[in-house]
């Protein structure tokens, strides 16, 4: 189902790929709860997504710059390609809207998935 199509619904849960034991080399599907997006934040739904070795560092806590250890739980992946399904508050004046595919890169960032507007960085 589309996430333009008007009978498209946010689902409360949905899959995704967690860090189950952080420090091995470990991954599990879980159930878990959708997040609201926050002030200046938008709500995707991904139909692509990659893994990198930046996500192999967080699983295996091989970073130590990072402020905190990996969590159990910590959902993996950090690219993708997907739909805005939803906008937080103030999010509209960046000029994005519900239905516009965007792109997401490290950590939390997103833009227009139209290739002259991608980010130059490699992560
Ligand atoms: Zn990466």
């Amino acid at each position: 189902m589309s996430t333009t199509d008007a009978t498209f619904t946010i689902p409360k849960t949905h899959k995704a790929c967690v860090y189950d034991q952080p420090g091995t080399c470990s991954i599990a599907i879980r159930e878990v709860t959708t997040p609201e997006p926050g002030p200046n934040e938008v709500l995707i739904k991904l139909t692509h997504t990659g893994v990198c070795h930046s996500d192999y560092a967080i699983m295996m806590n091989t970073w130590k710059q990072l402020p905190a250890p990996t969590k159990p739980g910590q959902v993996g992946g950090h690219e993708g390609l997907g739909r805005i399904v939803k906008l937080g508050e103030g999010s509209e004046k960046t000029g994005v809207k519900v239905g516009d595919r965007v792109g997401v890169k490290w950590v939390a960032s997103a833009r227009s998935a139209n290739a002259a507007q991608a980010p130059a960085n490699g992560s």
